[in-house]
């Protein structure tokens, strides 16, 4: 019978990774990805980029758009503070229900909180269904066109706060154009691009780390 590449990406976990563990996931999932079938994580290049950024906010309440298998939530989690909190957000059911197995294989449920939907429906939820004030960090990799309209949306839920970090996945491959002219324009952030490549590929793309200024 057929499966899906989530799904084979999911048995590489179980079968490679040991459980509780969540370097030995993201280790599974990139082995995974290099030698068999190229799958959209951040990948570990722009990984240790993503890493960086997160040790060093250090932040209590990380927000994610864009679960897919929860590659990038496990990197993300592993290296939270005791008592901080991850939202990952998924509107593909399908991919959330492979998250949430990877998640659990890696031992780190208390921690994220998965919530099935679109980002626009979610995003002006957030503080009323989730008891959030504001979000230290914000993680955008879902589908390319929302990046603009949902950070604006953040801005508008008061989600943001002075400080605020924004990290941008692929904002040149496949590329984020408006979002990119925006933010580098606004006088609200300050922004800076980091190069890297595609992920499992040789290809340019890089990641855009912007501080809200209020
Ligand atoms: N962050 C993941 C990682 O690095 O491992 C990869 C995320 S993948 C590039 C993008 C995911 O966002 C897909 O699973 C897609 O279904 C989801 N998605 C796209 N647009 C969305 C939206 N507006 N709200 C919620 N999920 C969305
Ligand atoms: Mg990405």
């Amino acid at each position: 019978t057929q499966t899906t590449r989530p799904q084979r990406l999911l048995a590489a976990v179980q079968k490679n990774a040991t459980r509780g563990d969540p370097r030995s996931v993201v280790k599974a999932i990139d082995q995974f990805c290099r030698q068999k079938e190229w799958a959209m994580n951040v990948g570990d290049e722009k990984g240790c980029i993503l890493d960086s950024v997160v040790t060093e906010v250090n932040p209590a309440t990380v927000l994610e758009l864009g679960t897919y298998c929860a590659y990038s939530t496990v990197r993300i989690a592993s290296l939270l503070p005791p008592h901080a909190k991850l939202i990952t957000l998924e509107f593909n059911p399908h991919n959330a229900a492979i998250a949430r197995q990877v998640i659990a294989w890696a031992g780190l449920g208390d921690k994220i909180q998965l919530v099935e939907g679109a980002s626009g429906d979610w995003i002006p939820k957030m503080k009323e269904k989730f008891a959030i004030e504001t979000f230290d960090l914000v993680f955008l990799d879902h589908w390319k066109d929302r990046y603009l309209p949902d950070t604006k949306l953040m801005e508008e839920c008061g989600l943001l706060r002075k400080g605020s970090i924004l990290l941008a996945d692929n904002v040149i491959c496949p590329g984020t154009p408006d979002y990119l002219e925006y933010i580098r324009n606004s006088p609200r952030y300050k922004s800076q691009y980091f190069r890297s490549h595609l992920e499992y590929t040789k290809v340019e793309d890089g990641l855009e780390k912007s501080v809200f200024l209020g």
